[in-house]
């Protein structure tokens, strides 16, 4: 079949058979479609959608484009479980999450993704621990997943290469925004990963894809339909990306971020530590680890609050190549920016909305995303001690810290976020940060 004939039925509207997508995605994996009928299909799909057989036929193919993991839950002595989210700015979750539920007794093979759009990627976050390998082999992966509990690595070669391929064109071809690719994508990966169950955190508000709420709940129901027609049980859950999640975006403030969570050591952001403990709850709860939700909050808790938690995080950085000591002399290891400016507040009033995913933008203006596959990250860069949305201010008090690599880089961010980060009377409403709950049995 040719390329251009698969996505021309495409682009005007048709739909392919399950023998037709099979072709685009093996095209994709093995080269035969050249990056343009790569982009081009993304951009077909965007503009036309996929019927429902054709995104489990999509899926499927995608699965199949590599090695299916199979895991003996015997064996392991747990259930095998992960997260995926959708993507966010700020977001720095799974570090968190799979540590923690690894420390409940989940079994968490974690494949993440690097930055995505205006998004960032787990990966890249990992990619700031020296040595830390996010590319083991397959069997390097397993084994560390089952001596430690828990193991965050990139995609592989042998998982689901399809995506690997497609998710890096999409996200340089303005193409990352379509329900059935963002489903494909995701779920194609967890059905490689052979779990046991999935958590979805899809994100809603204007730094996420999704930026309304009617096409979250479309993406959430896909998710659980499609998992369900795979034999892969979906829990979804629709968060807030209204606004940074905890008060940092930038891979190496992220990760210090991280470590004051799970050590303790720094202030837990209250609206990313309940995002967290409610992720972790439905995990334990998919795996059958806990009999309910209440249950499964306070198991992750005691998780953190024993320090078990950072104890498999640290075994898990140090299987996979980190020093043994990076939870412990973190700030030998990662580095600071050059410059650091302060956004100040004009005036006295509340934080209203702002445009979270123009922080994104700024994040990777700044150097810390990408605008071609190949550009490599300043991982240093970004922000910090970002306020969040409704806190009161007063005139001149900090709203968020820029760092970056030049005077040039750091004005030019602080002007940005000056204008973005908009202060006003009255207090502005504050959404929920767990929305809304769709399961097999319904929301
Ligand atoms: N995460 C993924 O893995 N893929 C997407 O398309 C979006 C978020």
């Amino acid at each position: 079949m040719l390329p251009q004939e698969l996505i021309r039925k495409k682009r005007d509207g048709h739909a392919l058979s399950d023998d037709e997508m099979a072709a685009v995605v093996d095209g994709i994996t093995s080269n035969t479609f050249t990056e343009s009928q790569v982009s081009a299909f993304a951009m077909a799909v965007f503009f036309r959608g996929m019927t429902a057989a054709e995104r489990v036929a999509f899926t499927r193919a995608m699965t199949h484009s590599g090695r299916v993991l199979s895991w003996d839950d015997h064996a392991l002595g747990g259930p095998v479980l992960d997260k995926h989210s959708t993507g966010g700015v700020g977001d720095k979750v799974s570090i968190m999450l799979a540590p923690i539920v690894a420390a409940c007794g989940g079994v968490v093979p974690m494949i993440s993704g690097r930055g995505l759009g205006h998004t960032g990627g787990t990966l890249d976050k990992m990619g700031c621990i020296p040595g830390y390998r996010c590319d083991p082999d397959i069997e390097t992966f397993q084994r560390v997943t089952r001596e430690v509990g828990c193991a965050i690595i990139g995609q592989t070669a042998d998982l689901a290469p399809a995506d690997k391929r497609l998710y890096a064109v999409r996200d340089v071809t303005a193409t990352v925004e379509s329900i059935p690719l963002i489903a494909g994508s995701i779920l194609s990966k967890k059905l490689a990963a052979g779990l046991g169950g999935l958590v979805m955190d899809v994100k809603t508000g204007s730094g996420a894809f999704m930026a309304d709420l009617a096409q979250a709940r479309e993406l959430a129901e896909t998710l659980v339909s499609i998992g369900q027609g795979a034999g892969l049980p979906v829990t979804a859950l629709i968060t807030d990306m209204d606004q940074v999640l905890g008060t940092t975006a930038g891979h190496t403030l992220e990760m210090i971020e991280t470590l004051d969570y799970l050590t303790g050591n720094g202030p837990r952001d209250a609206r990313l530590h309940e995002i967290v403990i409610a992720l972790a709850a439905e995990m334990l709860l998919l795996g059958g680890l806990v009999p309910n939700i209440e249950e499964g909050r306070d198991e992750a808790q005691q998780a953190l609050d024993s320090g078990r938690a950072t104890e498999v995080f640290a075994r898990m950085v140090a299987a996979l190549g980190g020093p043994a000591d990076f939870v412990e002399k973190s700030s030998q290891y990662l580095k600071p920016a050059p410059v650091v400016k302060d956004v100040v507040s004009r005036r006295a009033g509340y934080l209203q909305r702002y445009d979270t995913r123009n922080v994104g933008i700024q994040l990777i203006d700044l150097g810390g995303g990408r605008r071609k596959t190949s550009d490599v990250l300043n991982l240093e860069v970004g922000f910090s001690a970002i306020v969040p949305t409704g806190a009161k201010v007063q005139k001149g008090d900090v709203l968020a810290k820029v760092h970056a690599k030049s005077e040039d880089a750091a004005n030019a961010a602080v002007a940005v976020l000056g204008r973005t980060l908009h202060i006003d009377d009255p207090e502005p409403p504050v959404h929920p940060v767990v929305s809304a709950r769709f399961s097999l049995a319904g929301a």
